[in-house]
């Protein structure tokens, strides 16, 4: 009988496979480093020596795989399985992924970007478990997300949707890394966190985020911000509410437009907590129309570390 799958998770730095059960339970798992600059070609090889001994590490054989999932940065088509150039994966120009799979194990495979694989994993296993319409935004390098509607993954007409992280806020703001200007992502992202502190603390240096960055403005992170903030550090806490306010107003839109139960925050609002939910709550409540206001919770992301194998599995489980 055909029980299990097989999930791969292709990050810029790190390949992962594992092998689960019909109901979400990893049994085995390989990590090896992507080394994207040794290309496409290198990295298929590697993942499908990964596949094999996954499998062979869950003391299984092929024929008990009845799909493989698998969770890649976009951009991509989920209908063809052509991956195109995603910036953390140099070389991988319209590689056909889902063929080269399908093709070496005899298995079906689905492809998906990172961030809407991630929402269905939410959806499947996590925050979102019960909920009809799930959003789910990640906090961290940039802003992404992912909508699940009963059950499924918005995908728009060319699996663009749910790029929550480039609604423009600023026309006249910092420049995104998709090359305009003000996006939520270029506010509020981890690195944009790190770059507003770092020219707060230029016109103002009386902050313990200095001393957390051990005295050196360049190695300033978000983490030091959150952890200035708890400390009750008021230029700490001034960033914070900033970055809720934005992200607020992003969630605001959104919430306006999809009348989500459920918007769930990953990586850096895990860590900040009520700290920075509680703000983003208040905004969303003062931007959004009282009726989608009054229904959606805001709430931190649940998968945490396992997040990213979920993620591969819960597109074939
Ligand atoms: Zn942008």
């Amino acid at each position: 009988m055909k029980k299990h799958v097989v999930g791969i998770d292709i990050g810029g730095t790190k390949l992962a496979t594992v092998v689960a059960d019909n109901s979400g339970k990893i049994l085995s798992k390989v990590r090896r480093p992507t080394f994207a600059d040794k290309g496409s070609e290198y990295a298929i090889q590697l993942l499908f020596e990964m596949v094999d001994e996954t499998i062979t590490k869950a003391n299984l054989k092929q024929e008990a795989i009845s799909g493989i999932g698998v969770s890649c940065g976009g951009p991509l088509d989920t209908k063809t399985g052509i991956v195109y150039s995603p910036p953390n994966l140099p070389g991988w120009d319209a590689f056909p992924l889902k063929t080269r799979l399908e093709t070496e194990f005899q298995i079906p495979a689905t492809i998906e970007n990172d961030a809407n694989a991630s929402a269905l994993a939410e959806y499947r296993f996590g925050g979102g478990r019960g909920y009809n319409t799930v959003l789910y935004m990640t906090m961290s390098t940039g802003i992404g997300g992912g909508i699940v509607i009963n059950g499924q993954i918005f995908h728009g007409a060319n699996d663009s949707a749910g790029e929550v992280g480039h609604q423009i806020l600023l026309p006249n703001g910092p420049l995104c890394g998709c090359g305009k200007h003000g996006c939520l992502e270029a506010i509020c992202s981890g690195p944009a966190i790190a770059r507003r502190a770092k020219e707060a603390i230029q016109k103002q240096s009386n902050t313990t985020i200095l001393a957390l960055a051990d005295g050196h403005i360049e190695t300033v992170k978000s983490e030091h911000v959150l952890a200035a903030a708890r400390q009750g550090d008021a230029l700490a806490l001034k960033l914070i509410d900033e970055t809720a306010y934005y992200m607020g107003w992003g969630i605001a839109n959104l919430v306006n437009i999809l009348n989500p139960d459920i918007v769930l925050l990953g990586t850096i609002a895990i860590a900040a907590g009520d700290l920075l939910l509680q703000p983003i709550r208040k905004t969303v409540s003062d931007f959004a129309m009282a009726r989608p206001a009054e229904a959606v919770k805001i709430m931190p992301a649940q998968l945490g570390e396992s997040l990213g194998d979920l993620a591969t599995i819960a597109l074939v489980v």
